[in-house]
């Protein structure tokens, strides 16, 4: 198991900058996510980290060994690529061989080795196939077992589920967790799927124009999002501008009474309040009378509803124009609401979270 320390790394391709300043700490034996839409820089930072590109400036290490200046080959580190990148010439078995024959390894231990990863992947059964006689996830995971069976220090995976269908993807993603685990070996992860990061990762590090947003547990990312742009790109959030109505904060013509250190940010600069969709009730006359404190009440019209089984999807227009979405159980109720019923959205205040108004703007509470 081996750390890898990222330090103040720099990268530019002639005019483009694409990584700023990047400096990461990724623990021994973790899954860790390089999480962002295209062109933030996550893959010229796997590759970077691999040795396929050199940095302008910064240093990139693995086990306090530094590898600036180490050619690809000799930095101990798997790779594992969108588009499988197998030999379509040699049957499984020899895909897995290669790197093995390479580093000219007696044929006992190699045939050892790569049975023991035939069964890791568990591909034992097809040893024999050539790579055309295979699934996408066949395809795959002898692609997964080439990287590992060298033993590296570091495995890096930059999308490597992108190009397989829906089901496969999600039964995939556990299977790679689980063969991670397994092996205990740090893996480095490209994505630009929110729910894959959250869902397989022990840390997540989202990427925005080059820059790190953020990087923490899944659970924080997603509840406690660093600025507007992990809480937008991270699940889903409804922005709603954040006025002053004599001194006092609110969002829709409604009193937030936020504490003092919130108010005086807000004061100072603009600021926007997000509410994820989860935490918004939907509010017939009925039950009206169960306003609290604790709570706000929106006023709304209902523009949209689309049944999805286990939810109801619906959206809403504040009576100052904004959209809001959100879901509820699919009560019957709820099916019968015409389009423009005008109904209330009921919302927890300690649900509410508030940014700075610009998109990479911090987070005030
Ligand atoms: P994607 O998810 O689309 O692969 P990414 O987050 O992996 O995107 P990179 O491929 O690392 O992003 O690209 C980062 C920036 O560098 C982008 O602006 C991209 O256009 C630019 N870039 C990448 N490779 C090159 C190159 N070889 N020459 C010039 N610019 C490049």
């Amino acid at each position: 198991m081996a750390d890898v320390l990222i330090s103040k790394v720099k990268k530019g391709y002639g005019s483009v900058v694409a990584l700023r300043e990047i400096s990461l700490k990724i623990p021994a034996g973790s899954f860790f996510t390089l999480l962002g839409p295209s062109g933030c820089g996550k893959t010229t930072l796997l590759r970077t980290i691999a040795g396929f590109h050199r940095q302008d400036q910064g240093s990139i290490s693995v086990d306090s060994e530094v590898l600036d200046f180490t050619p690809v080959h000799l930095r101990d580190i798997g790779m594992v690529f969108q588009d499988y990148a197998i030999f379509p010439h040699l049957s499984v078995a020899r895909n897995i061989a290669f790197g093995l024959k390479q580093r000219k390894l007696a044929r006992t231990e190699i045939e050892k080795r790569v049975s023991e990863i035939l069964e890791v992947v568990q591909l034992t059964h097809l040893a024999s196939r050539m790579p055309h006689e295979l699934s996408g996830g066949q395809q795959q995971r002898v692609g997964l077992a080439r990287a590992l069976v060298t033993r590296p220090k570091v495995l890096l995976m930059d999308e490597p589920l992108s190009n397989l269908d829906a089901q496969l993807r999600i039964d995939l993603r556990r299977e790679l967790r689980s063969i991670q685990q397994q092996l205990g070996i740090t893996t480095i992860y490209v994505t630009h799927d929110q729910e894959e990061a959250l869902e397989m990762s022990d840390f997540v590090c989202v990427m925005y124009k080059g820059v790190i947003q953020q990087s923490d547990t899944p659970w924080v990312i997603y509840h406690e999002p660093a600025n507007q742009f992990v809480a937008s790109f991270v699940g889903s959030n409804n922005f709603l501008p954040v006025s002053l109505e004599q001194g006092v904060p609110s969002i829709c013509g409604l009193n937030l009474q936020p504490s003092d250190s919130l108010l005086s940010s807000l004061l100072a600069k603009p600021a926007v309040a997000s509410i994820r969709p989860e935490h918004i009730k939907l509010c017939l006359a009925g039950d009206m009378a169960q306003l609290q404190d604790s709570h706000i009440r929106i006023p709304v019209s209902l523009q949209y509803r689309s049944f999805a089984g286990r939810e109801l999807r619906l959206t809403a227009l504040t009576p100052d124009g904004a959209t809001i979405q959100f879901i509820t159980e699919p009560k019957p109720e709820y099916l019968e609401l015409e389009e423009n019923a005008q109904v209330h959205l009921r919302i927890r205040k300690n649900r509410i979270s508030f940014f700075q108004a610009d998109e990479e703007g911090a987070r005030l509470s």
